[in-house]
Protein backbone atom coordinates (compact mmCIF):
# COMPACT_ATOMS: atom_id res chain seq x y z
CA UNK A 1 0.00 0.00 0.00
CA UNK A 2 1.70 3.16 -0.94
CA UNK A 3 1.66 5.92 1.46
CA UNK A 4 -0.88 8.76 1.30
CA UNK A 5 0.89 12.06 -0.02
CA UNK A 6 1.59 14.88 2.46
CA UNK A 7 -1.23 17.59 2.02
CA UNK A 8 0.01 21.27 2.05
CA UNK A 9 -2.18 24.46 2.57
CA UNK A 10 0.01 27.42 3.30
CA UNK A 11 3.66 28.83 2.23
CA UNK A 12 5.16 28.00 5.71
CA UNK A 13 4.25 24.29 5.79
CA UNK A 14 5.42 23.79 2.07
CA UNK A 15 9.08 25.69 3.15
CA UNK A 16 9.36 23.57 6.18
CA UNK A 17 8.09 20.15 4.15
CA UNK A 18 10.66 21.35 1.29
CA UNK A 19 13.46 21.87 3.33
CA UNK A 20 13.05 18.62 5.54
CA UNK A 21 13.34 16.86 1.90
CA UNK A 22 16.34 18.95 0.83
CA UNK A 23 17.98 17.91 4.53
CA UNK A 24 18.01 14.28 3.66
CA UNK A 25 19.62 15.34 -0.18
CA UNK A 26 16.59 14.55 -1.65
CA UNK A 27 16.22 15.49 -5.18
CA UNK A 28 12.77 17.03 -5.83
CA UNK A 29 10.30 16.68 -9.54
CA UNK A 30 7.47 19.02 -9.33
CA UNK A 31 4.41 18.19 -11.71
CA UNK A 32 2.37 21.13 -11.96
CA UNK A 33 -1.19 20.22 -13.26
CA UNK A 34 -4.72 21.94 -13.07
CA UNK A 35 -6.60 18.83 -11.69
CA UNK A 36 -9.02 16.32 -12.98
CA UNK A 37 -6.22 13.77 -13.60
CA UNK A 38 -6.11 11.52 -16.46
CA UNK A 39 -3.46 8.92 -18.06
CA UNK A 40 -1.98 11.52 -19.62
CA UNK A 41 -1.12 13.36 -16.21
CA UNK A 42 -0.22 10.22 -14.38
CA UNK A 43 2.95 9.47 -17.21
CA UNK A 44 4.16 12.83 -16.15
CA UNK A 45 4.25 11.57 -12.29
CA UNK A 46 5.65 8.41 -13.40
CA UNK A 47 8.38 10.46 -15.52
CA UNK A 48 8.95 12.43 -12.81
CA UNK A 49 9.47 9.76 -10.29
CA UNK A 50 12.23 7.94 -12.72
CA UNK A 51 13.99 11.26 -12.23
CA UNK A 52 14.02 12.03 -8.91
CA UNK A 53 13.27 10.77 -4.94
CA UNK A 54 10.42 12.70 -4.41
CA UNK A 55 7.80 13.86 -6.54
CA UNK A 56 5.78 17.46 -5.50
CA UNK A 57 2.35 17.85 -6.90
CA UNK A 58 0.57 21.19 -7.26
CA UNK A 59 -3.39 21.02 -8.31
CA UNK A 60 -5.29 23.67 -9.75
CA UNK A 61 -2.39 25.66 -10.94
CA UNK A 62 -3.02 28.41 -12.61
CA UNK A 63 -6.27 30.69 -12.62
CA UNK A 64 -6.85 30.97 -15.97
CA UNK A 65 -9.98 31.54 -18.13
CA UNK A 66 -10.95 27.34 -17.62
CA UNK A 67 -10.82 27.59 -13.43
CA UNK A 68 -14.33 28.23 -12.41
CA UNK A 69 -15.32 25.43 -15.03
CA UNK A 70 -12.63 22.92 -14.75
CA UNK A 71 -14.33 19.50 -13.56
CA UNK A 72 -13.24 18.97 -9.56
CA UNK A 73 -12.76 15.43 -9.35
CA UNK A 74 -10.51 16.21 -6.14
CA UNK A 75 -10.88 13.07 -4.20
CA UNK A 76 -9.98 11.04 -7.32
CA UNK A 77 -7.03 13.31 -8.12
CA UNK A 78 -5.48 12.47 -4.75
CA UNK A 79 -6.29 8.77 -5.03
CA UNK A 80 -4.57 8.51 -8.19
CA UNK A 81 -1.75 10.87 -6.68
CA UNK A 82 -1.74 8.33 -3.88
CA UNK A 83 -1.49 5.22 -6.35
CA UNK A 84 1.55 7.04 -7.81
CA UNK A 85 3.42 7.28 -4.01
CA UNK A 86 3.22 11.01 -4.43
CA UNK A 87 5.56 12.70 -1.82
CA UNK A 88 3.62 15.56 -1.60
CA UNK A 89 0.56 17.32 -2.74
CA UNK A 90 1.16 21.38 -2.70
CA UNK A 91 -2.77 22.34 -2.65
CA UNK A 92 -2.86 26.74 -1.92
CA UNK A 93 -6.53 27.96 -1.82
CA UNK A 94 -6.72 31.45 -4.21
CA UNK A 95 -5.57 33.77 -1.81
CA UNK A 96 -2.52 32.18 -0.99
CA UNK A 97 -1.20 32.17 -4.62
CA UNK A 98 -2.60 35.79 -5.07
CA UNK A 99 -3.19 37.79 -1.90
CA UNK A 100 -4.72 40.90 -2.24
CA UNK A 101 -3.15 43.71 -3.76
CA UNK A 102 -0.97 40.86 -6.18
CA UNK A 103 0.56 43.31 -8.63
CA UNK A 104 3.46 41.31 -10.48
CA UNK A 105 3.87 39.75 -13.42
CA UNK A 106 6.27 37.61 -15.70
CA UNK A 107 6.30 39.21 -18.77
CA UNK A 108 6.86 36.33 -21.60
CA UNK A 109 7.69 36.78 -25.08
CA UNK A 110 9.30 34.46 -28.09
CA UNK A 111 7.37 31.39 -28.22
CA UNK A 112 4.49 33.13 -25.99
CA UNK A 113 3.77 35.59 -29.03
CA UNK A 114 4.52 33.25 -31.33
CA UNK A 115 1.06 33.52 -32.93
CA UNK A 116 -0.54 30.23 -31.91
CA UNK A 117 -2.50 29.96 -28.67
CA UNK A 118 -1.48 33.95 -27.36
CA UNK A 119 -3.66 34.72 -30.80
CA UNK A 120 -6.70 32.81 -28.51
CA UNK A 121 -5.71 33.28 -25.23
CA UNK A 122 -3.85 36.51 -25.52
CA UNK A 123 -3.35 36.66 -21.27
CA UNK A 124 -2.92 32.28 -21.02
CA UNK A 125 1.16 32.56 -21.27
CA UNK A 126 1.68 35.39 -18.97
CA UNK A 127 -0.10 33.99 -15.84
CA UNK A 128 0.85 30.58 -16.22
CA UNK A 129 4.62 32.21 -16.47
CA UNK A 130 4.13 33.85 -13.31
CA UNK A 131 2.16 30.47 -11.52
CA UNK A 132 4.58 28.80 -12.66
CA UNK A 133 8.22 30.82 -11.34
CA UNK A 134 6.15 31.32 -8.01
CA UNK A 135 6.06 27.38 -7.99
CA UNK A 136 9.29 27.08 -9.23
CA UNK A 137 10.98 29.88 -6.39
CA UNK A 138 8.03 27.98 -3.59
CA UNK A 139 9.49 24.44 -4.04
CA UNK A 140 12.78 25.11 -5.84
CA UNK A 141 12.54 21.83 -7.78
CA UNK A 142 15.34 19.82 -9.43
CA UNK A 143 13.00 18.69 -12.28
CA UNK A 144 10.16 20.14 -13.68
CA UNK A 145 7.52 18.14 -15.86
CA UNK A 146 5.47 19.39 -17.95
CA UNK A 147 3.56 17.64 -21.16
CA UNK A 148 3.81 17.80 -24.96
CA UNK A 149 0.62 17.94 -25.07
CA UNK A 150 0.41 21.62 -24.28
CA UNK A 151 3.65 22.10 -26.82
CA UNK A 152 3.81 25.81 -26.52
CA UNK A 153 3.20 26.04 -23.17
CA UNK A 154 6.29 23.48 -22.58
CA UNK A 155 8.41 25.91 -24.46
CA UNK A 156 7.19 29.36 -22.87
CA UNK A 157 8.51 27.38 -19.26
CA UNK A 158 11.54 25.88 -20.77
CA UNK A 159 12.54 29.82 -21.73
CA UNK A 160 11.28 30.93 -18.59
CA UNK A 161 13.22 28.84 -16.10
CA UNK A 162 16.40 29.30 -18.29
CA UNK A 163 16.18 33.63 -18.66
CA UNK A 164 15.55 33.94 -15.29
CA UNK A 165 18.29 31.23 -14.24
CA UNK A 166 16.32 29.09 -12.15
CA UNK A 167 17.94 26.04 -11.30
CA UNK A 168 14.95 23.36 -11.93
CA UNK A 169 15.28 21.19 -15.59
CA UNK A 170 12.16 21.83 -17.17
CA UNK A 171 11.39 18.38 -18.94
CA UNK A 172 8.41 17.70 -21.70
CA UNK A 173 6.96 14.31 -21.39
CA UNK A 174 4.97 12.40 -24.44
CA UNK A 175 1.64 13.04 -25.33
CA UNK A 176 -0.67 10.03 -24.16
CA UNK A 177 -3.11 8.95 -26.09
CA UNK A 178 -6.57 7.35 -26.34
CA UNK A 179 -6.77 3.92 -28.79
CA UNK A 180 -8.11 6.05 -31.87
CA UNK A 181 -5.12 9.03 -30.98
CA UNK A 182 -7.26 11.24 -29.65
CA UNK A 183 -4.88 12.86 -26.74
CA UNK A 184 -6.07 12.74 -23.33
CA UNK A 185 -7.71 16.06 -21.99
CA UNK A 186 -9.92 16.79 -18.99
CA UNK A 187 -12.07 18.63 -21.28
CA UNK A 188 -12.47 15.60 -23.51
CA UNK A 189 -15.67 14.71 -20.93
CA UNK A 190 -17.57 17.86 -22.54
CA UNK A 191 -17.46 16.31 -26.07
CA UNK A 192 -21.15 14.78 -27.36
CA UNK A 193 -21.13 11.47 -28.48
CA UNK A 194 -20.79 12.50 -31.93
CA UNK A 195 -18.30 15.11 -31.51
CA UNK A 196 -16.37 12.22 -29.57
CA UNK A 197 -15.95 10.13 -32.72
CA UNK A 198 -14.72 12.79 -35.40
CA UNK A 199 -12.18 14.40 -32.42
CA UNK A 200 -9.32 11.62 -33.49
CA UNK A 201 -9.37 13.29 -36.66
CA UNK A 202 -7.00 16.22 -35.51
CA UNK A 203 -4.54 13.29 -35.04
CA UNK A 204 -4.87 11.73 -38.01
CA UNK A 205 -5.19 14.83 -39.89
CA UNK A 206 -1.53 15.91 -38.14
CA UNK A 207 0.23 12.59 -38.85
CA UNK A 208 -1.26 13.05 -42.59
CA UNK A 209 0.29 16.59 -43.29
CA UNK A 210 3.46 15.17 -41.45
CA UNK A 211 3.92 12.12 -44.14
CA UNK A 212 3.79 14.72 -46.74
CA UNK A 213 6.02 17.20 -45.54
CA UNK A 214 8.95 14.20 -44.57
CA UNK A 215 7.22 13.15 -48.63
CA UNK A 216 9.05 16.74 -49.92
CA UNK A 217 5.74 17.76 -50.72
CA UNK A 218 5.20 21.74 -50.70
CA UNK A 219 4.47 23.41 -47.28
CA UNK A 220 1.42 25.18 -48.32
CA UNK A 221 0.13 22.41 -49.82
CA UNK A 222 1.26 19.95 -47.33
CA UNK A 223 -0.23 21.81 -44.47
CA UNK A 224 -3.61 22.96 -46.77
CA UNK A 225 -3.78 19.38 -47.13
CA UNK A 226 -4.33 18.76 -43.36
CA UNK A 227 -6.23 21.10 -42.41
CA UNK A 228 -9.01 20.44 -44.80
CA UNK A 229 -9.08 16.94 -43.85
CA UNK A 230 -9.90 18.94 -40.27
CA UNK A 231 -12.64 21.37 -41.04
CA UNK A 232 -14.24 18.35 -43.57
CA UNK A 233 -14.61 16.55 -40.25
CA UNK A 234 -16.64 18.66 -38.49
CA UNK A 235 -14.08 21.31 -36.79
CA UNK A 236 -13.90 24.96 -36.56
CA UNK A 237 -10.65 25.89 -37.02
CA UNK A 238 -8.31 28.00 -34.96
CA UNK A 239 -5.04 27.35 -36.27
CA UNK A 240 -2.96 24.18 -38.64
CA UNK A 241 0.59 25.50 -38.80
CA UNK A 242 3.96 23.67 -38.51
CA UNK A 243 6.66 25.52 -36.80
CA UNK A 244 10.18 25.11 -35.56
CA UNK A 245 10.15 22.96 -32.66
CA UNK A 246 12.04 25.36 -30.19
CA UNK A 247 11.37 28.44 -30.99
CA UNK A 248 7.84 27.97 -32.54
CA UNK A 249 9.05 30.46 -35.24
CA UNK A 250 7.25 29.61 -38.87
CA UNK A 251 9.56 27.38 -41.05
CA UNK A 252 8.98 27.17 -44.46
CA UNK A 253 11.73 24.07 -45.59
CA UNK A 254 12.74 20.65 -43.86
CA UNK A 255 16.38 22.21 -43.96
CA UNK A 256 15.15 25.00 -41.26
CA UNK A 257 15.66 22.76 -38.29
CA UNK A 258 13.49 20.46 -36.65
CA UNK A 259 9.46 21.24 -36.61
CA UNK A 260 6.24 20.47 -34.93
CA UNK A 261 2.93 20.81 -36.54
CA UNK A 262 0.46 22.48 -34.02
CA UNK A 263 -3.27 22.48 -34.48
CA UNK A 264 -6.41 23.86 -31.82
CA UNK A 265 -9.79 23.62 -33.47
CA UNK A 266 -13.88 23.59 -31.66
CA UNK A 267 -15.96 20.65 -31.95
CA UNK A 268 -19.13 22.74 -30.83
CA UNK A 269 -17.91 24.68 -27.40
CA UNK A 270 -15.06 22.58 -26.99
CA UNK A 271 -11.52 23.50 -27.90
CA UNK A 272 -9.00 20.76 -28.31
CA UNK A 273 -5.46 21.37 -28.84
CA UNK A 274 -3.00 18.86 -30.32
CA UNK A 275 0.62 18.51 -31.68
CA UNK A 276 3.41 16.09 -33.06
CA UNK A 277 6.74 15.99 -34.38
CA UNK A 278 7.26 15.95 -38.53
P1 LIG B 1 -3.66 20.29 -17.38
O1 LIG B 1 -4.00 19.91 -15.98
O2 LIG B 1 -4.52 19.61 -18.40
O3 LIG B 1 -3.46 21.74 -17.60
O4 LIG B 1 -2.24 19.64 -17.65
C1 LIG B 1 -1.26 19.53 -16.66
C2 LIG B 1 -0.06 18.92 -17.30
O5 LIG B 1 -0.39 17.66 -17.89
C3 LIG B 1 0.51 19.77 -18.42
O6 LIG B 1 1.93 19.72 -18.37
C4 LIG B 1 -0.02 19.08 -19.65
O7 LIG B 1 0.77 19.30 -20.79
C5 LIG B 1 0.02 17.63 -19.23
N1 LIG B 1 -0.89 16.82 -20.04
C6 LIG B 1 -2.20 17.09 -20.31
N2 LIG B 1 -2.71 16.15 -21.13
C7 LIG B 1 -1.70 15.27 -21.40
C8 LIG B 1 -1.59 14.07 -22.20
N3 LIG B 1 -2.62 13.58 -22.89
N4 LIG B 1 -0.40 13.43 -22.22
C9 LIG B 1 0.66 13.92 -21.52
N5 LIG B 1 0.62 15.03 -20.75
C10 LIG B 1 -0.53 15.69 -20.69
Amino acid sequence: MPRSPMIVRTVPALRRAVDGLRAKKATIALVPTMGALHDGHVSLVRLAKRRAKRVIVPTQFAPTEDFGSYPRTWKADIAKLAAEDVDLIWNPDVKTMYPDGFATRILTEGPATAGLEDRFRPHFFGGVATVVGKLFTQVRPDFAIFGEKDFQQLRVVTRMAGDLDLAVKVIGSKTIRERDGLAMSSRNVYLLPEQRRVAPELYRAMKESAQALRAGEDFKTAMAGGAALVTGAGFALDYFEVRHAETLAPIASLKDGPMRILVAARLGTTRLIDNIAV
